[in-house]
């Protein structure tokens, strides 16, 4: 315990916002001061109020009827300024998301920046995050990372993202739909290498918690095999790049840069993976992140 730690239950202070992690799968994880606050909160913002009022039900945490509004993605931006002059006012206002943390991809970011502008105390009761929970569990060196959030749904841009992802030495934390889980184990292996170590984490903290491990290509394969793979919620976290690897890539840039000047993107990439003897796949998806911009 240092000079400063707190042991303090109580409900939120007038005209404060309070940002309120929730469970992600196990409703053992919301600790005493987030029920308070849940509980003692003016106003109960809530991604879908349905939601929040089922863990509120199971948490046994009892509200005012008509105290609990809704703030997501489609409302925020016309909701912020009313919610900032209540609190101006001296409300108490909570927000809470479905799950985990606000504002790690789940709304919040416009309230928060408001609410900062106009002098409003912004106050948080850390708890749940998935992203965090995966790359606790990952076993991959934590000491630098960075949260990428969702990859771009789309193929071509997703793979772009990743292919400027992949010569950085951070551990790459990912979020990604059941959906879409495959398909992007199988553009990590291509764009970062198939040996790369990496881990999916699934239904974390949940009855069907599973941490697969492996390399992304181990992975990617086992997305296709393992029908329960692809269930449920799932992070994703790959392994930064090597040093020694890095100096690869540069080089196989600087081929695919001279070689993009004069010819179109497969061209190129079949000539670069015969002069680097690189996997043609993944310097195509190089190459299209290097391809110059059309004018
Ligand atoms: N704000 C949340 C947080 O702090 O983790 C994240 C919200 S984001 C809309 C939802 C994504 O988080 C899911 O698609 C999945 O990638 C990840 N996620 C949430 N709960 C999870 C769980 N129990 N196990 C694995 N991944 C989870």
């Amino acid at each position: 315990m240092t000079e400063g730690t707190r042991n303090s239950i109580a409900p939120p202070d007038p005209g404060t916002l309070s940002l309120v992690a929730t469970p992600i799968g196990n409703l053992g994880d919301l600790g005493d001061r987030a029920r308070e606050v849940l509980r003692g909160a003016g106003l109960l913002l809530a991604e879908d109020t349905r939601h929040t009022l089922q863990l509120l039900r199971a948490c046994g945490i009892e509200r005012p009827p008509g105290s609990i509004e809704s703030l997501h993605e489609h409302n925020e931006r016309e909701r912020v300024p009313g919610i900032v002059e209540r609190l101006a006012r001296g409300e108490s206002v909570a927000l809470a998301s479905d799950a985990g943390t606000p504002l790690v991809s789940d709304p919040g970011a416009l309230l928060v920046a408001a609410a900062v502008r106009a002098g409003v105390r912004v106050t948080v009761v850390p708890g749940p995050c998935a992203a965090v929970a995966a790359l606790a569990v990952s076993a991959l060196p934590t000491a630098r990372f960075t949260f990428e959030g969702f990859l771009p749904p789309r193929a071509a841009a997703r793979r772009e993202a990743l292919q400027r992802l992949a010569g950085d030495e951070r551990t790459l934390v990912f979020y990604e739909a059941p959906h879409r889980l495959r398909e992007t184990l199988e553009d990590c292996a291509a764009a970062c290498g198939a040996d790369r170590p990496a881990i999916v984490a699934r239904e974390i903290t949940k009855k069907f918690e599973t941490i697969y491990r492996g390399t992304l290509g181990e992975l990617a394969a086992a997305a296709t095999s393992d029908a329960d793979m692809t269930r449920g919620e799932a992070v994703i976290v790959v392994q930064g790049a090597a040093q020694e690897r890095r100096a690869d890539d540069v080089e196989a840039d600087r081929v695919l840069r001279a070689l993009l000047s004069e010819l179109p993107v497969a061209q190129a990439a079949r000539l670069a993976a015969r002069i680097t003897g690189r996997p043609r796949r993944e310097l195509y998806d190089r190459a299209v992140g290097l391809r110059p911009a059309p004018v």
